[in-house]
């Protein structure tokens, strides 16, 4: 039994060399985030060799006495975390929280409504060729042209209209609170259950800083790796005692087989850091630093070459960048940013004229950045370096000073100084 480097070299060093990517370069990947050494030392554990199809105390499985430990915590701390009577920690991502959610609450046939995937939304809330495109009919809501805001008013104008059975509320590109007791009052009004999709957010809302849906869904999803900063995988949480039997049989055997027990123990221990005052304050460096951002984005000097936000500004760990009015493209923006060690993603923006694989927008998020330890001051810089790459002037002169102060900041926040290839353990 060879550890991994001697194993297998080639995967080692496409690790190691992801490794320094992630040390050297700054991560703006709106959904991205670094999980804690902690959190990839109980996934790379031997938690997963086990089966342990079922829930704690009910297995089909025997041995399972150490993993129900790690299970029954993952719950009661997701639990606490989010202020929710039930939780199912088993989804094997954000995605399989969302077709679970949906096989608890509907029946293929069924009507649902979520914000239409070219305005903000994510696959699993209608996209055509996805699982929810093709088990149900789906009317998309879309932002409105005038605010880029979601416009409740047509949301409930929609609902009346086709009285879906499901209304998903959440997004995956989108930079404002949503209100969740105006998509509970509207889902009530048609008779339509509330599903709500807060995986982007769902850090911000443990700590405090955005309004928490689970008092106002049905039933809540979220992925556990993006602002919450835990192993990738997800949760479905709910209050409802009828519907949470439902999300576990909709889950296992609904979905899935046997759990992944060593993503559980990372989930554990994600979310109790997530209930740390020090997690609290690396969310407020998250929104501050997008703050920040938007706020440099929208100065004169970039609305000249016709650089915008989309919607004018930001309320959570993203901003939107509205490139439909420049000659620069989502594709040009990503590469030029690439280029000089930013890593963000070209996004399709409302009413894009582009392409979808070239796009008007970009999506910038900072949650990996705040947990890196950047605050205002780092922040300021960042959205320096940002606005100068996106201007007309930039040529091989500024993209050699833009990479290196890149360098200097990533020297002044190492990540995983202790590590060399694996996860350390
Ligand atoms: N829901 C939303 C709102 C998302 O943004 C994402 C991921 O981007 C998902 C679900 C899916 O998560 P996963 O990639 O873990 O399947």
């Amino acid at each position: 039994d060879l550890p991994l480097t001697q194993a297998d070299p080639e995967v080692a060093a496409a690790i190691a060399a992801e490794l320094g990517r992630q040390q050297g370069t700054l991560e703006m990947i709106a959904s991205e985030n670094f999980a804690p050494t902690s959190v990839m030392q109980a996934q790379g554990s031997v938690l997963t060799n086990k089966y342990a199809e079922g829930y704690p105390g009910k297995r089909y499985y025997g041995g399972c006495e150490h993993v129900d430990v790690i299970e029954q915590l993952a719950i009661d701390r997701a639990k606490a975390l989010f202020g929710a009577e039930y939780a199912n920690v088993q989804p094997h991502s954000g995605a399989q929280a969302n077709a679970a959610a949906m096989h608890a609450l509907i029946t293929p046939g069924d009507t649902i409504m979520g914000l239409d995937l070219a305005h903000g939304g994510h696959l699993t809330h209608g996209m055509k060729i996805n699982f929810s495109g093709r088990l149900y009919k789906v009317v998309p809501y879309q932002v409105s042209e005038e605010d880029h805001r979601i416009d409740m008013a047509e949301v409930e104008r929609l609902a009346l209209e086709h009285r879906p059975q499901l209304m998903i509320a959440g997004w995956s590109a989108y930079s404002r609170q949503l209100d969740f007791a105006e998509f509970r009052r509207i889902a009530d009004t048609v008779g339509a259950y509330l599903l709500v999709d807060m995986s982007h957010f769902a850090g911000l809302v443990a700590a405090g800083l955005h309004p928490n849906p689970v008092p106002h869904a049905h039933v809540t999803t979220t992925t556990t790796h993006k602002t919450l900063d835990g192993p990738r995988g997800g949760i479905i949480l709910t209050n409802d005692a009828g519907l949470a039997k439902k999300v576990n049989s909709a889950v296992f055997p609904g979905q899935q087989g046997g759990p992944l027990e060593h993503v559980i123990a990372g989930k554990a221990v994600a979310f109790k850091l997530a209930a740390t005052d020090e997690f609290a304050d690396r969310q407020r460096r998250t929104l501050e630093g997008a703050r920040i951002i938007a706020e440099r984005l929208l100065a004169e000097d970039l609305a000249q070459a016709g650089i915008g936000v989309v919607n004018g500004g930001t309320d959570v760990h993203l901003v939107l960048v509205d490139l439909r009015h420049s000659d620069l493209d989502g594709q040009q923006g990503e590469d030029r940013l690439h280029r000089i060690g930013i890593t963000v993603n070209r996004n399709a923006v409302p009413f894009d004229p582009r392409p979808p694989m070239v796009s008007s927008g970009l999506r910038i998020g900072t949650p990996a950045l705040a947990t890196r330890g950047f605050g205002a001051a780092e922040f300021t810089e960042v959205a320096d370096i940002i606005a100068a790459a996106l201007k007309p002037e930039f040529d091989d002169g500024l993209a050699a000073s833009l990479r290196s102060r890149v360098a200097v900041l990533a020297d002044k926040h190492p990540l995983y100084p202790t590590l060399t290839h694996t996860n350390g353990a």
